[in-house]
């Protein structure tokens, strides 16, 4: 029982100590009470806005007026300079240091040569005081020449080869990349039909391999090939054609594209693939330049006529 009590006790206690301390003062913001000048600091103070606690705190001088300076010592580069003049506030001679100036370095004079892998010393000269200094000199690093072939790299494994620096004579290995397989044109195998890729066998004019790939006619488009520049062509003339209302920037051939193309085929007796092989194409092309009016320029070919020499005007004879 006893104990309880205690306990009670300890309690009360607790709660009115948190209660004395729990007012954190809380300031207004600061009253100037004295301005400064350039020979006094200001005061200024600011009072709790709900006890009579209050914080004071000085203002810093304002700078002396002085409109010229004498110029009493140059500094140079080992002693500061000074200055006087007149406030025109206070009226007294003020005096002020100048900060000495810079060491005014000469170019490096080589002390020792720096090598491929170690560091040289140079001498700096101050042209105000004659004071020298050391400096380092970064080392010059190796002058790699060419590779001297020693394996050639295959497209079955990377080759090998040999540098030499030109100044130390120190010879480094080099890797030489693989090389990418070179594949043939390949023997067709099985034909594109509709929206299944046909089968080609291809083999690798530098070392022999042979692999089997899965093809589209050249010019076809079809759904998740890379994105390109003919997709976005070919959307474009199906949105005119009234068969495509989807995305048309990124140039991606997705589902959507895909049904525009099958509608587009199942208008115009072609077989509805959703695969817009070259007949297809052509077939977009010649209706869209029907029904806009416009001639169709093939992205490749308005490249090769951008890049074709211009033709040189027969010279007036
Ligand atoms: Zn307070
Ligand atoms: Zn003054
Ligand atoms: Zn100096
Ligand atoms: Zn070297
Ligand atoms: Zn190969």
């Amino acid at each position: 029982m006893k104990k309880k009590v205690f306990m009670l006790c300890l309690l009360i206690f607790a709660l009115m100590a948190s209660c004395a301390s729990a007012h954190e003062c809380s300031f207004g913001s600061w009253r100037v009470k004295r301005q400064p000048t350039c020979t006094t600091p200001g005061i200024k103070f600011k009072y709790c806005v709900s006890c009579d606690h209050w914080e004071q705190a000085d203002i810093r001088k304002l700078p002396h007026a002085v409109d010229n300076w004498t110029i009493t010592r140059e500094p140079t580069c080992v002693q500061e300079g000074g200055k006087q003049g007149m406030c025109s506030t206070c009226n007294s001679l003020i005096r002020y240091r100048i900060e000495k100036i810079e060491h005014a370095w000469s170019e490096t004079v080589v002390v020792k040569e720096p090598t491929c892998t170690s560091h040289g010393t140079g001498e700096q000269t101050c042209s105000g005081c004659g004071r020298k200094k050391t400096v380092n000199i970064p080392k010059l690093g190796h002058d790699m020449g060419e590779t001297v072939v020693k394996k050639e790299a295959t497209c079955k494994a990377k080759g090998s080869g040999e540098q030499t620096c030109s100044r130390c004579g120190r010879t480094a290995q080099v890797s030489i990349a693989r090389l990418e397989h070179e594949w043939n044109e390949g023997t067709v195998t099985k034909e594109p039909q509709g929206k299944t890729k046909g089968t080609r066998e291809v083999e690798c004019l530098l070392c022999g391999e042979k692999r089997t790939e899965r093809f589209f006619h050249e010019g076809t488009l079809y759904e998740d090939m890379k994105p390109c520049e003919e997709v976005i062509r070919m959307q474009e003339m199906l949105r005119d054609l009234d068969f495509y209302r989807g995305s048309i920037r990124s140039g991606t051939f997705g589902n959507q594209t895909a049904k525009a193309v099958q509608r587009f085929q199942e208008a115009h007796d072609l077989p509805g693939t959703g695969v817009a092989d070259p007949a297809t194409l052509d077939k977009i092309v010649s209706e869209w330049e029907r029904a806009t009016g416009k001639t169709h320029v093939d992205t490749l070919d308005a490249e090769e006529m951008e890049n074709a020499p211009e033709a040189i005007p027969a010279e007036e004879g």
